[in-house]
């Protein structure tokens, strides 16, 4: 399975804004957006292209178009914060929902809504900003394995926890992962450590 953990500067600051314990909605929002736009460049970096030509001012050249197009999928409702990053680069993106959600007992992923696109010649990103046990994620690839038929899928995260990464592995070894950072190991309620906290919480300002 290949993991890509960003190592960028840019990627480094907006990590550490977000992780920041009195970084408000408002601030935490455009924060992931623009965390985002570096997760996406990395999870499309080799989308399909055809050559074309294409006449400048001057003279002809051989340039390239892209011919593969994207399915977001964002996982509800955390990965919300992902969404508008794919579609402010590619916006003829067509756009799923998943509602996978944990039990705060057993950890275990339950599904709670599902409304996918047609996927066809598409490269489905699935959105799901906090990989911590890998239940709802892993449970996630599975549905679209098995609802829909995209070119690919690739699963895109701000935070990984090593316990995340190893069961997509073994559940999922054909899914590349994107991840903004790998961080220590969960906690015994399933919280990523350091990490940042419930993801969605802070993104749409709940206690
Ligand atoms: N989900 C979150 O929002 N945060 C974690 O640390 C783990 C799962």
């Amino acid at each position: 399975m290949a993991l890509t953990v960003l190592d960028h500067p840019l990627a480094h600051d907006l990590m550490a804004r977000l992780r920041q314990r009195d970084t408000d909605p408002a601030q935490f929002r455009t924060l992931t957006r623009r965390l985002g736009w570096l997760l996406m460049i990395e999870a499309t970096r080799d989308l399909a292209t055809e050559a074309v030509t294409v006449d400048t001012p001057l003279e002809p050249i051989e340039g390239r178009h892209l011919t593969e197009r994207l399915v977001a999928i964002p996982v509800l409702r955390a990965g919300l914060g992902l969404l508008d990053a794919v579609t402010d680069l590619f916006p003829d993106t067509v756009v799923g929902y998943l509602g996978m959600e944990r039990d705060e007992i057993t950890l275990q992923p339950r599904d709670y809504y599902a409304k996918l696109p047609p996927m066809d010649g598409r490269r489905a990103l699935v959105l799901d900003p906090m990989l911590a046990t890998g239940g709802s994620g892993s449970a996630a690839v599975t549905h679209v394995k098995t609802k829909a038929a995209p070119t690919s899928i690739s699963f895109v995260c701000v935070v990984a926890a090593p316990e995340g990464i190893e069961k997509m592995a073994a559940d999922h070894p054909d899914v590349p992962i994107v991840a903004g950072a790998l961080d220590r190991q969960l906690n015994d309620v399933g919280f990523i450590l350091p990490g940042l906290g419930d993801f969605g919480d802070r993104l749409h300002g709940t206690p």
